[in-house]
């Protein structure tokens, strides 16, 4: 945990968030911003960067986030029509926030590539 971390202080509860998934290694809520119908971000509670800061002791935690993605897209109901994971990575990758988070977009139709 890192007190100079949004998405660290939202996964500790010290700033709002509208909850949809918590438990010991993940916490998940509605993006503030959405871009979809449902769009929803899934953390690790452990506090990495981004994607390259995982290392193998992160090999669990990684599969954790995926499979939380996975089993929210069916519980929220957009699983069966489609739905997108994203992981933005790095400055041209379109990351701002350096805590790794899990985009799901889901409930319209995605496009490729994007912007
Ligand atoms: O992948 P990227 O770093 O650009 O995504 C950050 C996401 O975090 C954005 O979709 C933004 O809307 C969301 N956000 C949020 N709550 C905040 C700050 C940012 O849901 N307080």
């Amino acid at each position: 945990m890192s007190n100079d971390c949004l998405f660290c202080r939202i996964a500790a509860g010290d700033i709002p968030s509208q909850e949809v998934y918590s438990d010991e290694h993940v916490y998940a809520f509605h993006d503030i911003n959405p871009t979809a119908p449902t769009h929803i971000l899934v953390i690790p509670r452990k506090h990495l960067n981004s994607v390259c800061d995982a290392g193998p002791d992160d090999e669990a935690l990684m599969g954790k986030l995926l499979l939380t993605g996975q089993q929210i897209a069916q519980k929220q109901g957009v699983a069966s029509d489609g739905f997108r994971l994203v992981i933005n990575t790095g400055d041209q990758g379109g990351q701002t926030v350096h805590h790794i988070h899990l985009h799901i977009l889901g409930g319209r139709q995605m496009t490729w590539p994007p912007g």
